[in-house]
């Protein structure tokens, strides 16, 4: 295992690259945005979340928008495309989402055009993962941001994006998918996929009911992009933290349950997307069966690429 770590610029976040095995896993960000703190603590009191980070004067906390680029034997799969740059001005300045073109210039900065991308996987339909999916062309009309990509997206989530109700209608938007549908670059995958020799999704619903978490593994090691399955540690390494956004509390926990012990088993690295330190970790259980602890992995200790 492999980290290398390279600057920040202009609030766009850090980029890093990890490899696992023969595949580069390239940590890209389309930014920070800044959230409500109880959206990412659900029902815990704020007394001790706000020990696990301090909110701001509006009670707001800052979120990683953190996407992944996987390149193996030529190909180059995108997970999540952040916000984008079509959300609106009240939305952006409530956010505090600093820049235009967040992650197609994190891209650029790794020699990637938006053209060489041959796959995008959404792990859910949320704004802040696939917003980026399309952009305004020169008549505002949204188009695929990647115009090669294959857009792979679970059944389950097109459904609840397609026809929102009325708790999950604010961030679901048709112009992040109906474009993709137009064009002919929606894959729609139902269940578990193997995507390439090296990359599969496993449908991890509670957050949404057709989340999906990405698998890496090459050469006997693997990686897992875990999507808002636990967009923070604590969400894994404590089962009851489920954020106020997930539409099934219950299934968030028994899915995290599934996916912590295979992780602990398989000594699996989990990367978080949301996190604004923490990158990626390995699992390990405590005395108490709904607790794990997170052994997080810093980029200066993975210079060795074993
Ligand atoms: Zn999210």
């Amino acid at each position: 295992m492999e980290l290398v770590q390279q600057g920040t610029s202009q609030g766009r976040g850090r980029s890093e690259t990890m490899r696992l095995g023969n595949v580069h896993l390239h940590i890209v960000s389309d930014g920070v945005y800044w959230s409500d703190g109880a959206g990412m603590f659900g029902i815990m009191p704020k007394t001790e979340w706000r020990e696990i980070i301090e909110p701001d004067e509006r009670n707001r906390i800052p979120i990683e928008q953190r996407c992944l680029l996987i390149e193996t034997d030529g190909n180059r799969i995108l997970v999540d495309t952040g916000y984008g740059d079509k959300i609106s001005d009240k939305q952006r300045s409530y956010l505090s989402l600093k820049g235009e073109r967040r992650l197609l210039h994190n891209l650029e900065t790794l020699g990637v055009n938006p053209e060489d991308v041959e796959m995008v996987v959404n792990t859910h339909l949320h704004d802040d993962h696939c917003g980026g999916n399309t952009q305004y062309d020169q008549d505002g009309e949204p188009v695929p941001t990647f115009p090669r990509a294959a857009y792979c997206i679970q059944r389950l989530e097109l459904a609840e994006a397609k026809f929102p109700n009325e708790r999950t209608s604010a961030v679901y938007h048709r112009e992040d998918i109906e474009p993709l549908e137009r064009s002919g670059q929606l894959r729609v995958l139902d269940g578990d996929a193997r995507l390439t020799d090296h990359v599969r999704v496993m449908l991890t619903p509670g957050h949404t009911p057709g989340h999906q978490c990405v698998v890496i593994e090459s050469e006997g090691q693997t990686a897992i992009f875990l999507g808002d399955l636990a967009s923070w540690p604590i969400h894994i390494e404590e089962l009851a933290c489920v954020a106020a956004y997930d539409v099934q509390p219950l299934l968030s926990i028994e899915t995290k349950r599934r996916i912590a012990h295979w992780a602990v088993d398989n000594r699996v690295l989990l990367i978080f997307e949301h996190h604004p330190e923490i990158v990626a970790g390995y699992l390990h259980r405590t005395e108490q069966a709904s607790r794990f602890s997170l052994e997080a992995v810093r980029a200066d200790t993975l210079a060795s690429g074993k």
